[in-house]
């Protein structure tokens, strides 16, 4: 008797255990992409390669975000050639003066995220403060034009995404005016950020410790227990007392 008890103890120790003996740690880099946003590669919209590739340092690790608008005159982004035009004359002028387009992401107004400058190549966005910053620009001019729904929906899930995917804090999501002296992101732009912060639309869920399924596993877990229990209750000898008595 005691020796089953014994073992049964050490069974559910053990499948307590498992996960945590056996599973592998979560890798950031395995963070999935949300399903409802539309990532629009750079093969798709641009000539894939970098123009100058060596005017630019690698990005060796992510710690932070600036957002940016586009502050050009507010043009009629409507179609799909509206919107790739203006990522192509942003890449264009940025080449002249630097090194390919200086963002590494860009929202458009449906709230799809495009592929600007690769993210293994430091960014040019934030004068002086390009280290380990991922820029993201926002299409528009946020003086004049307000932010859709559609668009800042996008980027903020897109922010979560980045934030779990590079490990960022929350309090390392900036717009460029909270880094530089400068009007970017705009107006509107800006007001939705500070919203979005005090609304808790950065905020991540923590992520899971280990890679596996915990909803799975807690129901393999219960059931599990339900056996102990059954075995326990046969193991009860007034239960089979009772019933044996005439
Ligand atoms: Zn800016």
């Amino acid at each position: 008797m005691v020796l089953i008890l014994l073992s049964l103890v050490a069974g559910v120790l053990f499948w307590i255990a498992y996960p945590i003996l056996f599973s592998p740690p979560m890798d950031p880099a395995d963070t999935p992409w949300p399903g409802e946003l539309t990532l629009i590669e750079r093969a798709e919209w641009g000539e894939e390669e970098i123009s100058h590739p060596e005017k630019i340092d690698p990005m060796v690790s992510v710690s932070r975000i600036t957002i940016h608008h586009d502050g050009m005159p507010p043009l009629p982004m409507k179609t799909e050639s509206q919107i790739k035009s203006r990522i192509v004359s942003i890449r264009k002028s940025h080449s002249k003066k630097y090194a390919d387009i200086g963002y590494h992401f860009i929202i458009d107004p449906l709230g799809r995220v495009w592929e600007g400058r690769p993210i293994d190549f430091q960014g040019a966005h934030v004068q002086g403060q390009n280290e380990n910053n991922v820029g993201i620009l926002f299409l528009g001019n946020t003086y004049e034009d307000k932010p859709t729904e559609a668009a800042l929906d996008g980027m903020f899930r897109f922010i979560r995404y980045l934030r779990l995917r590079f490990e960022i804090d929350e309090d390392q999501i900036k717009t460029h005016r909270e880094l530089a002296q400068t009007g970017c992101p705009g107006k509107f732009l800006q007001e939705e950020i500070v919203k979005a912060r005090k609304a808790g639309k950065l905020k991540v869920a923590p992520p899971p410790i280990f890679a596996f399924d915990s909803d799975e596993y807690i129901k393999r877990l219960q059931k599990f227990a339900e056996k102990v229990i059954e075995a326990f209750e046969e193991l009860m000898p007034e239960k089979s007392g009772v019933k044996s008595a005439p």
